[in-house]
């Protein structure tokens, strides 16, 4: 049996001391820390972190062999009794990939703390988790990892069924608010830690808890799980989450919290409940239902597969549609919601480059390794992924008559994981679907996953009672949305460019292909000082003066060098997207809840 002990010994130095205990080791035993974690598709190299790792053999010291980056050995014919393994490991990540200390909360996953034991990773293990010190009394401890012998606070022994249970537990400690309710009988807690502001934890509460139980209902019984823990942070900026097979990791801003004695719903406050639903829906999809190049992950390197637009994709589909169907939102939010997916989608000139396969399989070293040309040459395999979803979902619903629908797929698949428990082959995924609904989807997948054409959008939604409009965004802050009124788009003539305001102009954030700054010779990182001879603040209210086709002359700093270039302006594209219901009896099967 092997035991972690977890000591957040130096809170102030971001510093945990982890000490792993081995009872009688091999001859020659290895230890290794992942290189990622599941869930996120990058070499993140976690032993980065570690700052000092010894070895007691029998309480005698003894030398470690580092055999790669992340990877020692301990040789001795004479065969320890115990082998003990210190590390010292710098803890100052506040994403929810890694690990976090400082004096007012604690956060790991163990695969940034917690070294495996070639040989033993199907074992099972014990995991005792400290309080710093001084903190005895008020800090308490939160996760999914099942106690063994714990206190009132949750400081104690946890236990893992193996290696991979242990890293796919993160835990929370500090000074958190928590509420635990049921579902279906099933006990979930919401942890929400961080610097809080006022707000209504007991909306948030009964929201999460009708999104539960849409999604449990949704999948059916057996449930995957028999308890869920939310670990929600919150600090300022910060935005994203990480699944788990009984927990999630999350993390969002104040604005995103509901403000007490207020029953709207804003933007800011759907988008945290999509988050919750997306995470949600990934205890039967990735966690469960999952690539066979998952099946079992491999640690120590990139494992790739084509299929993330099943398993995010599809995830970030149904996480705006469950809010739908649990009524947390309306059908005017969703479609409010859907357009600007669309939006996004048509501002990404990298869908003409890459299809929604290539994005899955390069996950590794374009999607999470982004930069500015990325919008020119990469597709989101969540964004595209989640209208390839909506596409295959209208276009089951209109060739069986509103018979079946993506429902029937997920479910079946849900059924047969039940039955076999196996990871689904590169290509099992669309073979599934046709045997499911017996329907010919080869074309409609070839054209989506495999092709980097337009996807049938607007006509699959007017197969549904929906009317797609596409404009030019009037101002900046239009990406579209659901209006019932035609829609005129902005006549002003356009860069084609992303910016950002900064102290030294107008900088240059994307270059998008095609458009007349990237024709004229213009690259992300310049900064436009001014055009034709006058300083420029604004650059989209500065163009309102002109027509397209007009020639300009645009003066800008490329890092310390002065430049001047002529460019000749061109009509803005008409990439804002606007859905209306105009057939509400059609809408009922998809929208209807
Ligand atoms: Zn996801």
């Amino acid at each position: 049996m092997i035991t972690y002990r977890i000591n957040p010994l130096f809170p102030e130095h971001h510093l945990y001391e982890v000490m792993l205990v081995l009872k009688h080791p091999n001859v020659c035993q290895q230890f290794r820390l992942p290189v990622w974690i599941p869930g996120s598709y990058l070499i993140r190299e976690f032993t980065r972190h570690i700052v000092s790792i010894s070895a007691l053999a029998d309480g005698q010291k003894v030398a470690l062999n580092q055999l790669d980056k992340a990877t020692w050995s301990f040789c001795s014919a004479d065969k320890p009794a115990v082998l003990e393994i210190k590390c010292l490991i710098y803890a100052y990540d506040l994403s929810v990939r890694e690990a976090y200390l400082d004096s007012e909360r604690g956060f790991f996953n163990a695969s940034s703390l917690c070294l495996s034991v070639k040989g033993y990773e199907h074992e099972p293990c014990l995991v005792e988790i400290l309080p710093p010190p001084g903190k005895e009394r008020h800090w308490r401890v939160a996760t999914g990892l099942l106690p063994e012998t714990v206190d009132e606070q949750g400081f104690g022994v946890y236990q893992a069924a193996d290696y991979d249970e242990l890293i796919d537990s993160p835990v929370e400690m500090g000074t958190f608010s928590s509420v635990s309710f049921q579902v279906s009988g099933i006990s979930h807690q919401l942890v929400v830690s961080g610097c809080l502001p006022a707000f209504d934890l007991q909306r948030l509460v009964q929201d999460c808890q009708r999104i539960c139980q849409t999604e449990i209902d949704f999948f059916g019984n057996p449930l995957p799980f028999d308890h869920y823990v939310f670990l929600l942070n919150i600090g300022e900026g910060l935005y994203g989450g990480l699944e788990h097979r009984c927990s999630t990791a999350l993390m969002a801003s104040p604005e995103n919290l509901p403000i007490a004695n207020r029953q709207d719903m804003s933007e800011d406050y759907i988008e945290l409940l999509g988050l919750i639903s997306h995470e949600y829906f990934h205890s039967w999809n990735v966690k469960r239902i999952k690539p066979a190049a998952y099946s079992p992950y491999d640690l120590t390197r990139e494992n790739y597969t084509r299929l993330l637009w099943a398993f995010e994709g599809i995830t970030s589909y149904y996480d705006d549609l469950l809010l739908l169907r649990s009524g947390v939102i309306d059908s005017t939010q969703y479609l409010t919601l859907l357009a600007r997916n669309i939006t996004r989608y048509l501002r990404t000139p990298g869908r003409l480059q890459q299809t929604l396969e290539q994005s899955s399989f390069e996950a590794w070293t374009k999607y999470y390794r982004q930069d500015e040309n990325s919008p020119n040459a990469i597709v989101s395999y969540y964004i595209k992924g989640a209208l390839a979803a909506l596409c295959l979902d209208l276009l089951i619903r209109q060739s069986s008559e509103g018979e079946q629908s993506l429902d029937n797929i997920m479910k079946a698949l849900w059924q047969k994981w039940q039955k076999d428990g196996l990871g689904l082959g590169e290509t099992e995924w669309e073979t599934f679907a046709v045997s499911v609904t017996g329907l010919d989807l080869k074309p409609f997948f070839d054209l989506a996953l495999r092709s980097t054409e337009n996807l049938p959008l607007s006509s699959l939604l007017a197969s549904q009672g929906i009317s797609c409009q596409f404009i030019a965004a009037n101002n900046r802050a239009d990406v579209g949305g659901c209006r019932n009124s035609k829609l005129e788009g902005t006549s002003t003539p356009s860069l084609g460019v992303n910016w950002v305001k900064t102290h030294e102009g107008i900088k240059l954030k994307h270059v998008l292909n095609g458009g007349a700054a990237q024709t004229a010779g213009l690259s992300a990182g310049d900064i436009i000082i001014a055009i034709d001879g006058c300083k420029v603040r604004h650059l989209d209210k500065y163009l309102t003066r002109y027509a397209v086709s007009d020639s300009i002359l645009v003066h800008a700093f490329r890092r310390e060098r002065l430049f001047s270039v002529e460019v000749c302006l061109q009509k803005a594209v008409p990439d804002t997207c606007y859905l209306n219901i105009i057939d509400h009896d059609q809408v009922t099967g998809w929208l209807g809840r």
